[in-house]
């Protein structure tokens, strides 16, 4: 994947990610200078609480947006790359984590060398792509390209530019071993929309699209760019054809779909499974889910209906550009310019070092982590935020057993899923070994190479072993937070236990505003429309009765309702069904989150500071987590694509809580203001 995709899914992938300002990580409470009084709280949350930082803050060049989780980022990176930077100098032993991070980053750094090697690391793959001879051979091509790159419930990254993506993960019949999951992928662009909605923006993103096609293979010395860009952009609209949408990716049970070999071989025949398998390593495998039945028949129907030199040039395209951030710089400049200015509308590529930073973290993780936690981690912060989990739980716990609406027998399920839940923080317990892993100095390209295929064999390397449910999906020096919803699990890495997400030096009630709701938003996907699909051992077995789901899809539909009313750009809204499971966790989470304050408060008043009640600094503290600026393509790109809404609507989930009513005097006819029974209440 290039270094700017990568961007992108730090910027939107963030379950829960959160934002403060400048001044508020150096002064820990809340930024009063970043409030905007002349805004109605009622009227509108988020600008009330940002409206000043919005107006004063401009988005840095580099970026598509900004907020406090660039901050947080940037000083993790910072961080982050001190500590990779003396591993390089320190010549550590050759074999250590040390050493290969340090290897890996200072090859990376190496734009001379990378420039002088031109194409010629990359020339084995051209190679290999232009000996394809038949349906055989491009079958067996495609299964080398195979990667663990996708994770349809963890990371919910559904994206790759390989033809098709593997997840391995504990299978959701037998949840006591693991299954390889194949989903669709293969389109440059991030999504099927971009290939065939017909509105004039798209229309003219398809266009610079071709135009980026032939510039890569131009760039790879290829003969008649032109006209093979015309007929690969032809081919990935036919993918994308084929394609399911955002929402069949998120559709579990439509997604479920076991297969033996024989029968996925037979549903989808024109892919010459045998050998695509076994170019794979999966040649022993016998069983697979199929995430995207259709689109897997589509696509390997297409390979071989459309002409084999079509694919070729496909296929010399995505080699040119996959690994584009380790090659020559026109190719890595190149990528930035389509996918992050035409496609996001960021201006300026970020520094160098930020993007070594970054790959080797990707290649990797926790070796890194490793390094950062013990530096950055201590372990009283640790157990502060291990205090603050056990109350979220029990606010939870103490939720669910006043939910009237649920059947007892479920609430005995949730309960139980509750006892079972594992909340990770900081760090896992025990990192990964990366001996097999070999980093050459000198080798970007290659180092590159290997580590892809290292996470891929680590992950087929799982196939028949027992489940291990310390496993983190997330590097410790990540800001941001994830739901394990199969393995009942969660992830809080060490980057995001940090000012201002988490500050011992403020008051309870901000902590408990912004990382306690994003703890709260984390635990309430283990229970909600998604979570209610497993029970407590990781089996799809929909634990809700008839009457709770009933229940439960009547509240959400209000919610959807809600979250369809916003219009961030004009004819633009947000859509309330793509994003109803993150707009559920964000009510749950922060309603949890206000009670677990409550519960800190162990029945004493709450302190005010600031100038502020402790309900409102729990509010605005939140309100001032969702602090961001977007540029417009990347608005839209969210809007169309992501299952979180934008920031600012986030922050305005707090009109379904009561207290919020009265902390700030909200009234009947201002904007936000619902009326109690409108107000939504899932737990
Ligand atoms: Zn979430």
């Amino acid at each position: 994947m290039t270094d700017t995709r990568r961007s992108l899914a730090l910027g939107l992938a963030l379950c829960a990610a959160l934002p403060f300002t400048a001044a508020g990580a150096d002064a820990p409470g809340i930024d009063l200078a970043g409030i905007d009084r002349s805004v109605a709280p009622g009227d509108d949350f988020f600008a009330f609480a940002n409206g000043a930082w919005y107006k004063a803050t401009a988005i840095p060049e580099d970026r598509a947006a900004f907020g406090a989780s660039a901050i947080v980022y940037d000083r993790t990176s910072q961080r982050t790359v001190e500590l990779i930077q003396d591993a390089a100098k320190a010549e550590a032993p050759k074999g250590s984590v040390e050493r290969k991070v340090g290897d890996y980053y200072t090859s990376f750094m190496d734009e001379t060398g990378i420039e002088a090697l031109g194409l010629s690391p990359v020339r084995a793959k051209l190679d290999a792509i232009a000996a394809i001879a038949d349906v055989k051979g491009l079958s067996r091509y495609l299964g080398t390209t195979l990667r663990a790159d996708v994770d349809a419930l963890n990371a919910t990254n559904f994206y790759t530019d390989n033809l098709l993506g593997l997840w391995i993960a504990q299978d959701l019949d037998q949840p006591t071993r693991y299954v390889p999951f194949l989903m669709q992928g293969g389109l440059d662009m991030p999504e099927r929309t971009y290939y065939v909605d017909d509105s004039a923006p798209m229309a003219e993103t398809r266009a610079k699209f071709q135009a980026h096609v032939v510039k890569i293979l131009e760039l790879g010395q290829i003969a008649d760019a032109a006209a093979k860009g015309a007929r690969v952009f032809e081919l990935e609209r036919k993918i994308a054809e084929v394609h399911g949408s955002r929402e069949d990716s998120a559709d579990v049970k439509k997604s479920n779909n076991h297969r033996t070999r024989e029968a996925l071989a037979s549903a989808a025949p024109g892919l010459d499974w045998t050998e695509f398998l076994a170019a794979a390593g999966l040649g022993e495998q016998k069983e697979f889910v199929v995430w995207h039945p259709t689109a897997v028949t589509g696509i390997a129907a297409l390979v071989a209906s459309q002409p084999l030199e079509t694919w070729k040039d496909y296929l010399t395209f995505h080699a040119l550009e996959h690994h584009s951030a380790v090659m020559p710089a026109a190719f890595g400049q190149e990528s930035f310019d389509f996918h992050a200015t035409t496609l996001q509308g960021t201006p300026k590529r970020r520094e160098r070092w930020k993007r070594a930073v970054d790959a080797t973290g990707n290649a990797l993780g926790e070796a890194v982590g490793q390094m950062y936690v013990r530096k950055y981690f201590p372990p009283a912060d640790k157990a502060r935020i291990e205090a603050m989990v056990r109350n979220l739980i029990s606010a939870f716990d103490r939720r669910v057993d006043r939910l009237d609406w649920m059947a007892p027998a479920t609430r005995a399920k949730a309960k139980a899923k509750l006892k079972t839940l594992q909340v990770h923080v900081g760090y896992p317990d025990r990192f990964r070994d990366y001996s097999a892993l070999e980093i050459v100095k000198g080798d970007a390209y290659g180092n590159d190479e290997r580590a892809e295929l290292f996470e891929y064999r680590r992950n087929l390397a799982k196939l028949g072993k027992p489940i291990d449910r310390g496993e983190w999906v997330m590097t410790p020096q990540t800001v941001n937070a994830v739901n394990l919803p199969v393995m009942n699990a969660m992830n809080f890495p060490a980057a995001i236990l940090q000012p201002p997400y988490f500050d011992p030096a403020r008051p309870l009630a901000m902590d408990y505003g912004a990382i306690g709701a994003v703890i709260g938003h984390e635990i309430s996907h283990s229970f909600d429309d998604q979570g209610a699909l497993f029970d407590e051992t990781g089996k799809l077995d929909n634990w809700w009765t008839e009457a709770d789901f009933k229940h439960f899809q009547e509240a959400a539909d209000r919610l959807v309702k809600q979250y369809d009313a916003y219009e961030p750009l004009p004819g633009v809204k947000v859509k309330g069904k793509q994003t109803l499971s993150e707009n559920v966790a964000d009510v749950a989470g922060l309603s949890a989150a206000y009670d677990g304050y409550r519960m800190s408060l162990g029945g004493k008043p709450a302190p005010s500071a600031q100038g502020l009640t402790g309900d409102q600094q729990f509010f605005v503290s939140f309100a001032q987590s969702w602090r961001q600026k977007m540029r417009e393509a990347l608005l839209r790109q969210v809007i169309v694509g992501d299952s979180h809404a934008p920031d600012e609507f986030r922050a305005d989930i707090v009109r379904n809580l009561d207290p919020w009513y009265a902390a700030f005097d909200v009234k009947p006819g201002q904007k936000l203001y619902l009326a109690p029974a409108d107000r939504i209440r899932v737990w």
